[in-house]
């Protein structure tokens, strides 16, 4: 039987944490659904149709990988295409409350679905999209916390950003 997992998220845009749970989900699940989705209440810097499009470079011709999109109820997209487990990160204390609640409330809403929860890993604890893109937007360097291909269309959004590394700090005293 093939498991597949839907990892759900704004992927606003996929970074590097993101790729990491990917990657580490490969190795539990047959097929990974990267699903975008609309959250009227958040404001996007990429649409949802770029995101898409972004995701699918990325992944190339990957037969373990799909990415996908659905509006409304979670557990609806998951009956959609069959799957009955939700993949999810975990980074501070912070992601738990809520992921917990959501955790929850879906199993409520459909007692079939369980939601599996991978740990960051330690490069990625503090990489999220809304931090990645406020450091982009001022020109500051996100190179190393998104794919390449990413960090290009960030470029194209903030013409300030830089091309370079992060700026080290000198040590003196
Ligand atoms: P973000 O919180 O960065 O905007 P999403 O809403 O797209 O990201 O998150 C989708 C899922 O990926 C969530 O479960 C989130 O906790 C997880 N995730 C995001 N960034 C990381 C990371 N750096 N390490 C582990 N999990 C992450």
């Amino acid at each position: 039987m093939n498991k597949v997992a839907v990892y759900p998220g704004s992927f606003d845009p996929i970074t590097n944490g993101h790729v990491d749970i990917i990657n580490r989900g490969l190795r539990i699940f047959d097929k990974i659904i990267i699903a975008i989705g609309y959250n009227p209440t958040k404001s996007a810097l990429f649409t949802v149709e770029e995101r898409i499009e972004m995701i699918k470079e990325l992944i190339g011709d990957n037969p373990k990988l799909e990415v996908g999109s659905y509006s409304g109820l979670l557990v609806d997209y998951l009956e959609e295409v069959n799957a009955t487990v939700i993949l999810r990160g975990l980074r501070a204390m912070s992601d738990f409350e809520y992921e917990f609640q959501l955790a929850l409330i879906n199993r409520r809403l459909d007692r079939q679905v369980e939601t599996v929860f991978l740990m960051t890993g330690s490069k990625w604890f503090y990489c999220n999209s809304r931090i990645i893109k406020e450091a982009a937007s001022f020109g500051g360097s996100v190179r190393g916390l998104v794919p390449d291909d990413i960090l290009q269309k960030l470029k194209e959004k903030f013409p300030l950003l830089k091309e370079g590394n992060a700026r080290k700090r000198k040590e003196r005293c």
